[in-house]
């Protein structure tokens, strides 16, 4: 394995909440002892319920927040220790998507402007006509013409505002690009449109991906490594198939049985979670996850379960993960044909992927 062109070891991110006059604030534990590393070219996900942690360890990862404790390291560089024109080329290497692709544009400046903007910062050599050049290559690359430069960001659909906000990610020409839910906003047939122009310009640019998604075929199908936390850590990691064939943890296993239709293709036995997902202001001992897993002994709620070897490039943090892969039994595929709504998923995706044109197609503006 080469060397990570992003770690981080033993982050975590505390926030203080709900302070009086009398009483003292709580303490938030959004993040907790956090360690990973994102490979040269991959696309890593992480995965998990809202308010697992996953977009303020995005934020941290991309230094838009600063960790409570614990280091990040961008192509073995300590992130913090970087300032001046460091910091300014370090924040051309890594670029954010958002989620809302409207509400992260500027509804006052045109494309050309949204797009050029990060020319101005990172490429001050080139000349106004240069840059507007340079718009127009970046729009081409993501599917958009380059008469859209001159029209605002209203005027565009779901799909090509998303596709503005990777132009403009990309204007600086990023190694690393972080994705917080970037197709989540879309309608499916668009998330496919947008899914297949994130793996051509992966591909294309050399670029890596981190992407924080909660839907799994999303997932499934352009991942490489998946991340998976539970109240601000993470409680398994590992290769994309290995992960959704053969999960290890409890959680993950839950995750996976939730999932209507089985879209991702696999069945097995079903997992239910009772109750709500503890508060991350007071979170349980041991095992965080013992208050809602079917499988929780004694030990669980008074030892943390490390990290561990549960298989090739894979980690579980879990006290019993052997006794309860074996309990639970081998996945098995799915009887053939999938459901029809299973189906026509699974197809958009295949095409997506494929790089044939994906059906129904967006509304022209
Ligand atoms: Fe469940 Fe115990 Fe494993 Fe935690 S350590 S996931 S509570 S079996």
């Amino acid at each position: 394995m080469s060397d990570p062109i992003l770690e981080a070891r033993n982050v975590s991110r505390h926030f203080s909440v709900g302070g009086t006059l009398f009483r003292k604030p709580d303490t938030l534990r959004a993040v907790q002892d956090v360690s990973l590393s994102v490979q040269p070219g991959e696309t890593l996900a992480i995965v998990g319920e809202s308010g697992c942690g996953k977009s303020t360890l995005a934020r941290m990862l991309m230094r838009l927040i600063t960790p409570t404790s614990g280091e990040l390291f961008f192509e073995g560089r300590h992130i913090e220790s970087i300032s001046g024109d460091d910091l300014t080329k370090l924040r051309g290497e890594m670029q954010f998507i958002f989620q809302d692709p409207f509400s992260s544009l500027n509804p006052r400046m045109s494309v050309g402007k949204l797009v050029g903007e990060p020319l101005e910062t990172q490429r001050p050599d080139l000349s106004a006509k240069d840059r507007r050049a340079k718009v127009s290559e970046l729009l081409a690359q993501v599917g958009l013409r380059p008469e859209h430069a001159n029209r605002y960001p209203h005027e565009f659909s779901g799909g090509q505002r998303q596709r503005i906000g990777i132009a403009r990610a990309l204007a600086s020409g990023p190694k690393l690009i972080i994705g917080d839910e970037p197709v989540s906003a879309l309608d499916v047939s668009v998330q496919a449109q947008v899914v297949n122009l994130l793996a051509d310009l992966k591909e294309q640019l050399g670029l890596t991906l981190v992407v924080i998604a909660h839907d799994l075929a999303v997932i499934r199908h352009m991942s490489d490594r998946v991340a998976v936390m539970y109240l601000g850590g993470i409680v398994e990691e590992g290769p994309c198939d290995r992960i959704f064939e053969t999960p290890q943890h409890p959680y993950t296993m839950a995750l996976l049985s939730a999932i209507p239709e089985a879209e991702y293709g696999i069945e097995r036995q079903q997992i239910e979670l009772s109750g709500e997902t503890p508060s991350p202001i007071d979170p349980p001992p041991g095992c965080r996850f013992h208050t809602r897993c079917p499988f929780a002994r004694e030990r669980c709620r008074t030892e943390v379960p490390a990290l561990r070897d549960a298989g090739p490039h894979h980690r579980a943090a879990c006290h019993f993960f052997e006794e309860i892969a074996s309990e639970t039994g081998a996945p098995a595929r799915l009887p053939e044909p999938r459901s029809a709504a299973a189906e026509s998923r699974f197809s958009l995706y295949a095409d997506a992927l494929a790089g044939a044109p994906v059906r129904p197609r967006e509304p022209e503006t």
